[in-house]
């Protein structure tokens, strides 16, 4: 069939994205149809746009990994959902047979791939998914709302929970409050009853960080966090950092760190090959712990919590998809707290 998209033949600024009507193959075995209504942007759009040495894609390329949408229609021996049901898609694909998949951790899978990245993304009218990645939606919660939480849910749950093991009696730091990922994972680290606290790079965001859940905020650009770290914690520093940031940031990370604690690295926007000093890593006994993205199982593990609001999105600007190359400025410009959402079909 015939659909509109928004896609990519070469890679660089905002303008080499291009609305464009293009065909899409019928839903294979066990895939499905969904009709998109909103899909997120994410950091990953920017890097993939810009071009990634490593990646090999099938053109035109598609972005976008947060989708949501109705079941159009169902591909052969496909399960699950019925034509019209509201579902949200699960950002990863993996093979489902390996030990990895079978143990529940598919985004160890040796065949992982990203909706948007090494696979097709949501940037058009309607998308093929695997039966596998969809979830239902729960009632209540808007295309637009919904759109913002995937991606930066799983990647929150599984940095937060599996790898931060945060608890109440825990400080933690969380970089970037306006970030998708960040302002879940404030929201989650408060649900598990630890102090949070975040930074944010002008003052005007200050607010908005605490009223997401952070109980101290500090602006980056005007204090030093590590300082700031160990006057609000009696001088013993963090017990567990997410930093999506790297470079220099994560090197003051793990100075910001208390003794025994964790330093969780999602993420290297600012540099991926920090200095460290590994008498501040081994004498105070730190853990560093690499995390990406999480398991189908932890979205699926959120879903209570996003169906009955505990979970809230941030969004900070919606547009049609066709704007999508305003979104891109925004988001490259950090002129946007929370998420951009753009809208299909509507
Ligand atoms: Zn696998």
């Amino acid at each position: 069939m015939k659909m509109q998209a928004m896609v990519l033949d070469r890679h660089g600024g905002p303008e080499v994205l291009e609305r464009r009507e293009i065909e899409l193959a019928d839903p294979g075995p066990r895939e499905v149809r969904v009709k998109v209504a909103a899909v997120a942007m994410n950091h990953m759009d920017l890097w993939i746009r810009r071009g990634l040495p490593h990646i090999k894609h099938e053109y035109p390329h598609r972005l976008g990994c947060d989708i949501v949408g109705t079941v159009d229609a169902l591909g052969p021996g496909a399960r699950g959902v019925s034509a019209g049901d509201r579902v949200m898609v699960q950002p990863g694909l993996s093979c489902g047979v390996c030990a990895a998949c079978v143990a529940g951790r598919d985004n160890l899978c040796k065949q992982y791939r990203i909706h948007g990245e090494n696979a097709q993304g949501g940037y058009a009218e309607y998308i093929n998914v695997p039966d596998a990645n969809l979830l239902a939606l729960p009632d209540g919660l808007g295309f637009v709302d919904a759109a913002a939480m995937p991606l930066c849910t799983l990647t929150a749950w599984q940095a937060i929970i599996r790898k931060g093991k945060v608890g109440p009696q825990h400080t933690v730091l969380i970089h970037a409050a306006g970030s998708g990922v960040s302002s879940i994972a404030i929201q989650i680290a408060k649900l598990l009853g630890a102090r949070v606290i975040s930074t944010v790079g002008s003052p005007e965001k200050v607010q908005r960080a605490r009223e997401i859940g952070a109980d101290e905020v500090i602006v980056y650009t005007q204090q030093d966090f590590v300082a700031e770290c160990k006057r609000l914690t009696a001088k013993r520093g963090v017990d567990v950092v997410l930093d999506h940031v790297g470079g220099e940031v994560f090197e003051k990370s793990v100075l910001a760190t208390a003794w025994g604690g964790r330093v969780v690295t999602v993420g290297a926007t600012a540099g991926y090959a920090p200095n460290i000093d590994l008498r501040h890593v081994f004498f105070r006994q730190i853990e560093i712990l690499g995390s990406t993205m999480g398991s189908k199982g932890d979205l699926a593990e959120a879903m209570p919590l996003i169906a009955d609001r505990r979970i809230k999105p941030v969004v900070g600007m919606v547009l049609p998809l066709w704007d999508a190359r305003t979104g891109h400025e925004a988001l490259e410009n950090r002129r946007v707290f929370g998420k951009v959402v753009f809208e299909v079909n509507t």
